[in-house]
C-alpha cells in the first residue's frame, strides 16, 4: 500500500507526457544549404534557442532540442532545425541553469568544437569536452578575433530544481554579442526594472534584441511589466525600448509551458499596441531573418 502514492504520481506524470502532442514544423530550414554571406542573421529554433550568424561566426543561445522537461512538461512545437543540420557552432551561450535553458541532453549532442559560455556559479561542464569553457559574471567578457561576448545583467533567479535557488547564488546572465559593427543582445530570462536595461541601452548600440515575452497566459503576478523574475509581453517591449535596440525578436514563448495558440494572441496584442511593430519580428520556430547586409 505504501507504494500506491508513488504509482499514482508516476501515472500522472507519464500521462502528462503521453497526452502532449508536439506540433511539426513544416519546411524546416537547413542553414547548411543556404549561401550565407551576411552580416547578421538569426533563426528562432524555439523557446530561448536562437541560432545567430554574425559574419563568419555561428552562435547558439540556450540550446534545447529535448522533447520535454523532466518527462512532464512536453514540447508544444518541435525544434525549427534538426540537430544534424546545425552548422558548425563557434559559441554556445547559456543564460542560466534552469531546465528550459540549460539542457544536458542537447549539450551532449552538440559539436565539441564550440566554446561554451556559462554564468559564473553554473555547474562544472569540463567533462563534456568542449573546446573551451568560460564562466562569466556581469561585465566580464571573452574576445577572439573580431568577436566579443560580454555578460550583462539579468533579473532572474538561480537553481536548477527550484529549492536549490535558496543557496545557488546568482548564476544568470544576459549577453551582448559583438562582431565587427553588429551587436546582438540576448536577454535570457528576466524580470523588468527601470534601471538596468536603460544602462544597457546607454552602453551598447544594439542591432537586434532577443527578449523573452512569455510564458504568458493573459496575466502575471506583478504589474503590467511582469514581476521580479519574469516579464510580461508588455514588459519585454519596455526592455526593447529601454535598451534602444533597433530590432527585436520575441523569444521564450510558444514552445514549453503555455498553449502557443493562446499565448501568441497576447504577444501580438502587446506588439500591436506598442507602436513599434515594424521593428518587432514575431517569427515562427524554424524561421530566420536577415538583418543588415
Ligand atoms: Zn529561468
Ligand atoms: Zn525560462
Amino acid at each position: 500500500m505504501k507504494y500506491i502514492k508513488y504509482i499514482m504520481l508516476f501515472t500522472i506524470i507519464s500521462s502528462c507526457y503521453l497526452l502532449n502532442s508536439t506540433r511539426k514544423v513544416n519546411n524546416k530550414i537547413n542553414p547548411l544549404n543556404e549561401t550565407l554571406n551576411v552580416d547578421l542573421k538569426a533563426y528562432w529554433i524555439g523557446h530561448a534557442t536562437v541560432l545567430i550568424k554574425m559574419y563568419d561566426k555561428w552562435i547558439l543561445t540556450d540550446p534545447i532540442w529535448n522533447d520535454n522537461l523532466l518527462y512532464t512538461l512536453g514540447r508544444h512545437v518541435e525544434p525549427g532545425i534538426d540537430l544534424e543540420n546545425i552548422p558548425p557552432i563557434d559559441y554556445i551561450i547559456i543564460s542560466h541553469v534552469h531546465l528550459d535553458h540549460l539542457d544536458t541532453y542537447t549539450l551532449k549532442k552538440l559539436s565539441k568544437k564550440a566554446h561554451l559560455i556559462l554564468p559564473k556559479g553554473a555547474p562544472d561542464f569540463s567533462g563534456y569536452n568542449f573546446k573551451k569553457i568560460s564562466y562569466l559574471s556581469k561585465d566580464e567578457f571573452i574576445e577572439s578575433e573580431n568577436l566579443k561576448i560580454t555578460a550583462v545583467v539579468a533579473q532572474h533567479f538561480g537553481g536548477r530544481w527550484a529549492i536549490d535557488n535558496l543557496w545557488d547564488g546568482e548564476p544568470y546572465n544576459g549577453y551582448i554579442v559583438s562582431n565587427k559593427g553588429s551587436q546582438v543582445y540576448f536577454a535570457g530570462d528576466t524580470g523588468y526594472n527601470s534601471k538596468d536595461f536603460k544602462e544597457i541601452g546607454e552602453k551598447y548600440k544594439i542591432d537586434l534584441a532577443l527578449i523573452p515575452v512569455g510564458p504568458y497566459r493573459g496575466k502575471i503576478f506583478g504589474d503590467d511589466n511582469g514581476n521580479r523574475v519574469h516579464v510580461s509581453p508588455i514588459g519585454a517591449i519596455q526592455i526593447f525600448r529601454d535598451t534602444k535596440a533597433k530590432k527585436m525578436i520575441p523569444i521564450h514563448h510558444g514552445t514549453f509551458y503555455s498553449n502557443p495558440d493562446k499565448e501568441i494572441v497576447y504577444v501580438k496584442s502587446a506588439i500591436e499596441s506598442s507602436g513599434l511593430k515594424e521593428r518587432i519580428f514575431l517569427i515562427e520556430q524554424g524561421s530566420g531573418i536577415t538583418f543588415g547586409n
